[in-house]
């Protein structure tokens, strides 16, 4: 492990690999880079001119890091009463929390309100209804449905309208004494594809005439999230994206309207390093298997869906094989990835598992009796 892997920072890799060194820690836990974070979210915003960032706490809910986070004074978009508790608790003021969860439960509505978050996005005239009910004049935004194509993680089937009826439901939430006060989109996670954003506030914009045409005044254009990390190939980085998309928003929008971003993935993802070890080996059929002590249920979720990790293992071996790579549980689900090349480690070696910050841990659960590994910033 005395080479650093391609796409972490020397400095990064070093302190990870004294943190193992020098503490006797039970694995698997995950280890987080408080400088990454930070560098993330000073580059995030930096090329959309009015922009504002609020992390979409469900990449990673951990208390330090939203700690972190609330330092460098980010917002946060959150969806249910557990992640409003944790904030809650850390005395971020409502102001700076928004909820773009289409679909929002009686209770977190309730306790939201309560709270006094003041910004909702919804899809349906069901969700105007509850909101008019719940959260009377409040800010709403509605989800416009826009291409998901290049996203490892699409989302656009699950939430979003079209335009007529996105402009409908935005007439409609002020005829219920809601305020309506933008549009808002999601071009699905891990979106490596520059110009789903281009299209996306491209109808944004068409949307936002028609809106005006009603008589409607808009103030917020909220891009969501999806801005991509390096798993295993390069990706297009978030300076490209922003300056493309600020160019757009400020040839056709109005100069003075707010701008928000939702990064989850990009703002976590690879300040994190997954320590695990090697629990077994076995020759099946004629597959190589490497059993680990991290998998799909207590923290590597989204490789199931498609997201392949780098692995880095502790091996004296030069030569490399091709591994099946498979977690710790009983269920013949729980199997990771498939034909990584790695050097063959001992039963007993730590294999690390990289950008592996976002949608690990928020993913786990306790299946099979094996905990929830700890999250521990460095
Ligand atoms: C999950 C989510 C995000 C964050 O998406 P990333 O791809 O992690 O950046 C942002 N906004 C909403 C509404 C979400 O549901």
């Amino acid at each position: 492990m005395e080479t650093t892997p391609e796409f972490i920072s020397k400095k990064t890799w070093n302190k990870v690999l004294n943190y193992i060194a020098l503490n006797d820690e039970e694995t698997p836990y995950l280890l987080i880079d408080k400088e990454v974070v930070t560098e993330k979210v000073s580059q995030i915003g930096k090329r959309i001119r009015n922009s504002k960032t609020f992390y979409a706490v469900k990449a990673n809910p951990d208390r330090e890091v939203l700690k972190l986070l609330n330092s460098l004074e980010t917002g946060f978009e959150i969806a249910s009463e557990g992640e409003l508790n944790i904030l809650a608790s850390l005395g971020v003021v409502p102001e700076r929390i928004i909820t773009s969860n289409p679909m929002k439960t009686f209770k977190f509505l309730d306790q939201a309100v309560e709270y006094g978050v003041r910004y909702f996005a919804f899809d349906t005239v069901a969700e105007a209804d509850k909101l008019a009910r719940y959260a009377p004049g409040c800010n709403v935004y509605v989800r416009l449905s826009v291409p998901n194509e290049g996203s490892e993680w699409p989302l656009s089937k699950k939430f979003g309208v079209e335009m007529d009826e996105a402009l409908a439901l935005l007439v409609y939430a002020k005829e219920k004494g809601l305020v309506p006060v933008g549009i808002t989109f999601h071009v699905g996670s891990q979106c490596n594809n520059v110009y789903n954003w281009n299209t996306a506030v491209d109808k944004a914009r068409d949307l936002w005439e028609a809106a005006e045409q009603q008589g409607l005044k808009l103030s917020l254009l909220n891009i969501g999230g999806g801005y991509p990390i390096h798993y295993t190939k390069s990706v297009v980085d978030i300076e490209t994206i922003e300056k493309k998309v600020d160019k757009v928003i400020h040839q056709k929008f109005p100069s003075d309207i707010d701008i928000y971003i939702e990064p989850g993935r990009a703002v976590v993802g690879d300040a994190g390093v997954f320590v695990s070890t090697v629990i077994g080996k076995a020759l099946r059929g004629d597959e190589n298997w490497l059993h680990i002590d991290v998998g799909v249920f207590n923290g590597l979720m989204e490789s199931i869906g498609g997201i392949k990790y780098t692995y880095v293992v502790g091996s004296r071996s030069s030569s490399e094989k091709s591994w099946t790579i498979a977690g710790p549980s009983c269920d013949s689900f729980d199997v990771i990835d498939r034909d990584v090349e790695l050097p063959e480690p001992e039963v007993g070696n730590r294999i690390l598992i990289l950008s592996s910050g976002a949608y690990t841990i928020s993913y786990a659960s306790e299946f099979n009796g094996f905990s929830i590994p700890k999250t521990i910033l460095i």
